[in-house]
């Protein structure tokens, strides 16, 4: 055990059932479990199922950690059992439902809340409500972000200013204000509850709003990576903030964690997948993926197919399956792939973080989800940005304009995959041209350089002495002190 003085504080995280969410709290809650705290993560069945066996492994090694379950009221929404997870909605519908289901179980939350009796509650940005709660029962709530500082700043500026609402079209550029880089945007990449009100506004800035009523907020990040927006967003909200990341990397350290975190069974195509890599020179595969929610239109998959087939580049590729019915051009390309060894499909979900970091991969085609993006940092690779929806398109600025580890493929619409229509779609000519000038080693030299430089900075601030790792020790100090002056104050 790294620490033994942080015991007899009782933390319970609550996550949101969305990976990009859920899995970084998951590794938040571990990484307090092993120094020490007593940790409980409370959720729905379908939920724990997909990080039990991280959670069962650390409580037999001897870690204060476990799962409390609320069951989930499939039949009251009109869902499936067991249909719990974002990512496994196939229609917006269905993600309408699991987020209705969710705000059923508040009362449930609050009462779980109270016999628990935790020292502070940690709780994902979605919960807004928590704040109240944690007043009620006279402890910290903090607030999980599970994106950037960066984007949270840009966010929080546009709205309060809301510079693109005097441009006269959609495709002109407005400069961000309020930040200490000149980034520009059109209103047509930020996401629609921003640029206009809409019922996700009044849905969404509550959750913002919450961020600076509650005692502090955990970031996933690290210091040398954002350190100017992490003061920003300290002067502009005025509440304490911990950076802590990248948690991925410093709770999943063996093959087995990194293969099987985020999943309920072994990934079966593991030793095939490794052989395949195995097979690869070192940095010549480009991975990739866009997340755990998007599923990609079928004209924009093929246009995918064909780009990366033209770029001549190996490359695994995963694909979010729209529906159980198979596509036979997919299952054609995948065949074509097969035969030529040139690419790898992977249906569904990917060990991520073990395909990170084998010496194989040369860089990432991502859609710029905050927590592919550390992973990636965390691997010294540089990426291909193609954001998609919500804040993706702030995390493309910070990699492109301010950090340089980044190269855009000139995505220009903000729009969930749920809605994406035919005139979004990315054609295969300039797929294939960002693969191959990303790809050509003189080209991007000085951003390879910058990003196996991030990633050395991110390895050290998670090493004792390490930024993250200090920040770490002050929070769990922190809540320990705050304990006690509660537990002295408490009359007899
Ligand atoms: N992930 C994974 N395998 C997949 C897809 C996603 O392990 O096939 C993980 C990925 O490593 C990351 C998370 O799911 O930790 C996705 O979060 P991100 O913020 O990158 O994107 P989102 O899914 O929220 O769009």
């Amino acid at each position: 055990m790294e620490a033994q003085s942080h015991h007899r504080l009782n933390v319970l995280f609550l996550p949101y059932p969305t990976p990009g969410h859920l899995l970084p709290m998951v590794d938040t809650a571990r990484l307090f479990a092993k120094h020490g705290v007593s940790v409980t993560i409370l959720t729905t069945p379908a939920i724990a199922s997909t990080f039990q066996n991280a959670i069962d492994s650390g409580f037999n090694c001897g870690y204060h950690i476990r799962t409390q379950v609320v069951p989930f009221p499939s039949a009251q929404v009109g869902l499936i059992d067991g249909l719990e997870n974002m990512k496994d909605a196939t229609t917006l519908e269905m993600l309408v439902k699991i987020g209705y289901g969710l705000s059923t179980l508040q009362d449930e939350i609050e009462l779980r809340f109270q016999d628990l009796q935790p020292d502070c509650i940690v709780t994902d940005m979605m919960y807004p409500w928590t704040v109240e709660s944690a007043e009620k029962l006279g402890i910290p709530r903090i607030f999980f972000y599970s994106s950037s500082y960066f984007s949270n700043c840009a966010s929080h500026f546009i709205r309060k200013h809301r510079p693109h609402e005097s441009l006269v079209s959609d495709s002109h550029k407005f400069t961000i204000p309020g930040l200490p880089h000149r980034i520009e945007m059109t209103p047509s990449q930020l996401a629609d509850w921003i640029r206009s009100k809409t019922r996700a506004t009044a849905y969404l800035e509550p959750t913002f709003e919450s961020e600076s009523r509650s005692y502090g907020a955990l970031y996933n990040s690290f210091h040398e990576l954002e350190s100017e927006y992490e003061q920003l967003h300290k002067n502009t909200l005025g509440i304490k903030s911990w950076n802590i990341g990248p948690v991925s990397a410093w709770v999943n350290k063996d093959d087995g964690e990194k293969a099987n975190r985020g999943h309920k069974e072994d990934l079966a195509e593991e030793p095939e997948l490794l052989n395949w890599l195995n097979s690869k020179q070192n940095e010549s595969v480009l991975y990739v993926s866009f997340g755990s929610p998007t599923r990609l239109p079928h004209a924009q998959l093929v246009e995918l197919a064909h780009g990366l087939e033209h770029s001549g580049h190996s490359f695994i590729w995963v694909i979010r399956k729209k529906d159980e019915n198979g596509d036979s051009f997919l299952q054609e390309f995948e065949q074509k792939m097969k035969e030529s060894k040139n690419g790898y499909i992977i249906w569904n979900w990917a060990p991520q973080l073990l395909i990170l970091d084998h010496p194989a991969i040369g860089g990432i085609v991502t859609h710029r989800g905050w927590n592919s993006i550390l992973e990636s940092v965390s691997a010294g690779l540089p990426m291909i940005t193609w954001p998609m929806f919500a804040e993706q398109f702030f995390n493309e600025e910070l990699l492109v304009d301010v950090l340089k580890i980044g190269v855009p493929v000139g995505a220009k619409e903000n729009k969930l995959w749920a809605s994406m229509g035919k005139e979004e779609v990315m054609g295969r000519e300039e797929i294939a041209k960002a693969v191959v000038q990303f790809m050509a080693k003189e080209e991007s030299r000085e951003v390879r350089k910058r990003a196996r430089e991030l990633g050395d900075a991110s390895k050290k601030s998670i090493e004792k002495g390490g930024s993250s790792y200090h920040n770490l020790m002050q929070l769990l100090d922190e809540l320990i002190s705050l304990k006690k002056t509660r537990t002295c104050e408490k009359p007899d």
